[in-house]
């Protein structure tokens, strides 16, 4: 079997939606008629990530056998690494992991799940992954948490999605808000405080300790991102389990996090190295003792082939985030994931388990100039 065509396409979801609000997609046809679909990091709309595949990456995957997988994109790694090997290119590498394992699953008729070892759990809780909120006042913090519980979450974020370039701006306002969803949820719902690396060092083991008494499940992302040692430092000085690495693009830097003193990792399947990666990234974190729970903000594509991979792990200690509603959950494929009771079942369709409404998508397609 040979890959014969690369496609990657933008999907606007909604007639309003600006580029940078687009998802980026590719398809990966074959010889043998074929086709795995993959999703990129939609940062921006995926545009330099979409771009690098058909002027970079595509050149060197045609020709070659999809099987290869693994040796064919670390070989894009290797060749392409002066790219900058964190952001675009590894969102550009996860898309095609991820189609080229959907065509795997096609080829022998099997879920990805049971390609990857077997699933230890078929239907998953869901936390409701809730963004925006460093904006909101506290009243209107609540009525959006209200509104989610009717999903039936097992456990609540609050994200606050500030800049990053003012720290410690408002930590009052931040742990009144986290106070008022307590109160609200009660004692017994499981909540996660994301600051979305709005703190300094000091100010986020102030926010931590509110957390801990407020019994917060975790902490995520305190500081920035790319102070690892600071990562490292409010975790080891906190009691509460501190998370970061959904902004991690390698398994190098993954165990970088880990030895600072991080106990509970994010990479996300749409950023680094898609379920092969994703596979790489389980064993490093199960060889040292760590959580990983997967980061996955995007409805289809990414949280499909993300829940095959959370099913396979060993310790699922927490449940698969869902983010906000939006258009993007239900339009273009025949059975777009939605939880049923709380929880999301695993597919049994071949591949990851998305089927493409062709009209649908000739619909909502949309083509940007090459990035
Ligand atoms: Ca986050």
């Amino acid at each position: 079997m040979k890959i014969v065509q690369i496609e990657t396409f933008h999907l606007r979801w909604d007639p309003a939606d600006p580029p940078a609000r687009f998802s980026a997609f590719v398809r990966v046809h074959t010889d043998a008629g074929i086709t795995g679909i993959g999703e990129a990091s939609p940062m921006q709309g995926g545009r330099a990530s979409l771009g690098m595949i058909r002027h970079e990456i595509a050149p060197l995957l045609l020709g070659q056998d999809p099987l290869d997988h693994a040796v064919l994109l670390d070989q894009a790694m290797h060749t392409l690494v002066k790219l900058g090997p964190e952001g675009a290119l590894t969102g550009a590498l996860a898309a095609l992991d991820i189609a080229l394992w959907d065509i795997k699953g096609k080829l022998t008729g099997l879920p990805v799940y049971k390609l990857i070892g077997g699933a230890w759990r078929t239907a998953l809780p869901f936390y409701a992954s809730i963004g925006g909120n460093g904006e909101r006042t506290v009243d209107e913090v609540l009525r959006v948490v209200e509104a989610r519980l009717r999903d039936q979450p097992a456990a609540i974020k609050i994200r606050f999605d500030n800049t990053r370039t003012r720290l410690d701006a408002d930590i009052p306002n931040d742990i009144a808000k986290a106070r008022a969803v307590r109160k609200l949820v009660g004692p017994d719902l499981p909540l996660a405080f994301d600051a979305n690396n709005g703190y300094t060092t000091g100010g986020a083991i102030r926010v931590g300790r509110a957390l801990e008494e407020l019994g917060f499940w975790w902490f995520e992302e305190p500081v920035q991102h790319y102070h690892i040692r600071a990562m490292g430092e409010v975790a080891r000085k906190l009691d509460i389990t501190v998370s970061a690495g959904e902004q991690t693009y390698t398994l190098a830097g993954l165990a970088d996090l880990i030895g600072a003193g991080v106990r509970m990792v994010q990479p996300d399947i749409v950023k680094m190295g898609g379920i092969t990666g994703l596979m790489r990234c389980a064993a490093l974190a199960q060889a040292h003792g760590v959580e990983l729970v997967p980061h996955q903000t995007q409805p289809t594509i990414g949280h499909m082939a993300n829940l095959h991979l959370a099913a396979s792990l060993l310790q699922g200690t927490k449940p698969v985030e869902w983010n906000d509603p939006s258009t993007r959950t239900h339009a273009v494929f025949a059975q777009a994931p939605r939880p049923v009771g709380g929880l999301f079942h695993l597919p049994e369709a071949p591949g990851i388990g998305l089927t493409l409404d062709e009209a649908a998508l000739a619909a909502r397609r949309a083509e940007l100039p090459a990035g």
